[in-house]
């Protein structure tokens, strides 16, 4: 059986070096600036898989680097959910799934923020659906795990510098293992 940590290695070793949409990193360097964030913040494997995965959604629809440039809205967080859901348990998969509304949140409540984006941020935003209403503001803080898609949020918005020095994807193939789904005897046979 493959290994989880394995498929995850291949994907970055296939297309992590494209250019992350927009910025000087690549998207193997966002990955691992964005996981290392949640490395330093000292919270559980599930969260720092998130951080490492959250974007795996790009590497996995095919589109080129410009797609926002061409006002296509790949909803890179939903490829990325459901190649995680069979793979990662909820407290990984479910932060990365709301990682862009966590965006549209953070917009809606935080002026500083919002003026902070960067400008491919900014226009995937546009492409998003914008800052969220007062309704989707109070719906987004009503779900469960939105605290760490929110934590997430800021790692990935953080995780753009160019030649900064973070440990390699190695160094996170026993946290993806320990972050990975179990089955329980009930699910084995079941999709
Ligand atoms: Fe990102």
């Amino acid at each position: 059986m493959t290994n989880v940590a394995d498929e995850v290695m291949r994907l970055f070793a296939e297309k992590g070096s494209d250019a992350y949409f927009g910025e000087n990193v690549s998207n193997l360097e966002h990955s691992l600036q964005t996981a290392a964030l949640a490395r330093q913040a000292g919270v559980a494997d599930t969260l720092i898989a998130a951080a490492l995965l959250h974007d795996i959604g790009h590497l996995l629809h095919g589109f080129g680097e410009d797609i926002a440039d061409r006002g296509i809205d790949a909803r890179h967080e939903v490829a990325g959910e459901a190649w995680l859901r069979t793979r990662f348990q909820p407290a990984t998969t479910e932060p990365v799934r709301m990682h862009v509304d966590a965006k549209r949140y953070l917009c809606r409540i935080d002026y500083e923020y919002a003026q902070n984006l960067s400008p491919s941020s900014l226009l995937s935003l546009k492409l998003q659906g914008g800052p969220f209403s007062d309704a989707e503001m109070r719906e987004f803080e009503s779900r469960p795990w939105h605290a760490e898609a929110l934590l997430l949020r800021r790692w990935d918005d953080a995780a753009k510098i160019p030649g900064l020095n973070v440990p390699g994807l190695d160094t996170y193939r026993d946290i993806l293992g320990r972050a990975a789904f179990v089955k329980t005897p009930d699910q084995r046979f079941s999709v």
